[in-house]
């Protein structure tokens, strides 16, 4: 039976993380200060199977959840990650997807499109190989990144969605070139605000370009208008170009929340379901699933979670909530 949360929120957006490893180094997600060569990630017997994951999934998806994203860490260095795309597609009206750093895409898209997944989200901060790798911190290439995007659009994994994380400082002189590549390209080009996730990447709010901002910039140089979103909960502000050659997407979490709409629970690596993005606590579904409960104990379980939820954390957000305890990005996956 479908329900609402506190605040009259339905539940219709999962996220699953695969695997809290990843093989870059993002300085706003994973610094190597912190995720370095010592870091303690979670051994393989504590992270959810296949199995485990795709029971809960079709539990979710009986509570009305509609769209699966898989991500990460990056979702592509979990081992045999398209046999859960498969077990996962075969689940009913669920529109599923999956946010990638792009790195694995040309050895797997063919596979993940056979597989059943649809559409895909790309992450790439720039096109600006010296930023890009400053941003990666592993040196990886931007050529490589886009040469996943080309595999996954020829293997018909479309449409694909850019993320781009805009941080002051660092790569706001990418936007106008990202904007003209893409809009060239045909793909759609999201900017995200930086945020405060987790509690080690030493986020400040003078680093956060503004999504009005960014629409500003772009505007001065290819006119943009405002576009209805394409359903309740979207959490991408849609602009068009003027001209008729495609769209962007602002994703101001900072600057304009949107947690009033916010539909989207996350289920970890280790199997905590998080009904907030900046959550201190999950609530533990490994112990229920490896201790014996029945579906219809988990499935409750879940209920009582969601009806108890009233998050807004961005609406809240202020320099005094910086520095709250968080769980960390790479565990839940954005
Ligand atoms: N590794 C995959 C990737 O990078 O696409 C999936 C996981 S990643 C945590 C999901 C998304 O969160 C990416 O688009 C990433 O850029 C974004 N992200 C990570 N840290 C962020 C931050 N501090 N502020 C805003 N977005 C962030
Ligand atoms: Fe890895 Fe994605 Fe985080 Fe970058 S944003 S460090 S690619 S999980
Ligand atoms: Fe949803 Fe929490 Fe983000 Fe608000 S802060 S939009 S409740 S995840």
């Amino acid at each position: 039976m479908p329900f609402t949360d506190l605040l009259n929120r339905p539940l219709r957006d999962l996220r699953i993380s695969v695997t809290d490893r990843c093989n870059f180094r993002c300085v706003y997600c994973m610094p190597k200060e912190i995720f370095g060569s010592d870091y303690h990630y979670l051994p393989h017997d504590q992270v959810l199977t296949f199995e485990e994951i795709t029971r809960l999934a079709r539990m979710f998806a009986a509570h009305g959840v509609k769209k699966i994203r898989l991500t990460g860490g990056e979702p592509l260095v979990r081992k045999g990650l398209t046999l859960l795309v498969s077990m996962l597609s075969q689940i009913p009206d669920i529109d599923l997807t999956m946010t990638t750093n792009g790195s694995l895409l040309p050895r797997y898209a063919q596979a993940l499109k056979d597989a059943g997944l649809k559409r895909i989200s790309v992450s790439l901060d720039s096109l600006d190989n010296e930023v890009f790798k400053a941003m990666n911190d592993v040196d990886f290439p931007v050529e490589k990144v886009l040469e996943g995007m080309e595999t996954a659009q020829k293997v018909g994994l479309e449409p694909i969605k850019v993320n781009m994380v805009v941080k002051r400082g660092m790569n706001e002189s990418s936007i106008l070139p990202m904007a003209r590549f893409f809009r060239e390209k045909g793909y759609i080009l999201r900017f995200i605000e930086y945020m405060d996730v987790g509690h080690t990447n030493g986020w400040r709010m003078d680093d956060v370009i503004s999504a009005k901002e960014i629409v500003e910039i772009i505007n001065a140089e290819m006119p943009l208008e405002p576009l209805d979103p394409n359903y309740t909960g979207e959490v991408a502000e849609r602009w068009r170009y003027k001209d008729g050659s495609g769209e962007i997407g602002v994703i101001a979490s900072v600057t304009q929340p949107f947690c009033r709409d916010c539909n989207r629970a996350r289920l970890s690596a280790e199997g905590k379901l998080y009904t907030c993005l900046f959550a201190v606590k999950g609530h533990d579904l490994k112990s229920l699933l490896r201790g014996g409960a029945t579906d219809e104990e988990i499935s409750q379980f879940i209920a009582r979670v969601w009806g108890r939820r009233a998050d807004r954390y961005s609406e809240l957000r202020s320099e005094n909530t910086v520095d709250l305890p968080k769980v960390e990005m790479s565990h839940i996956g954005g």
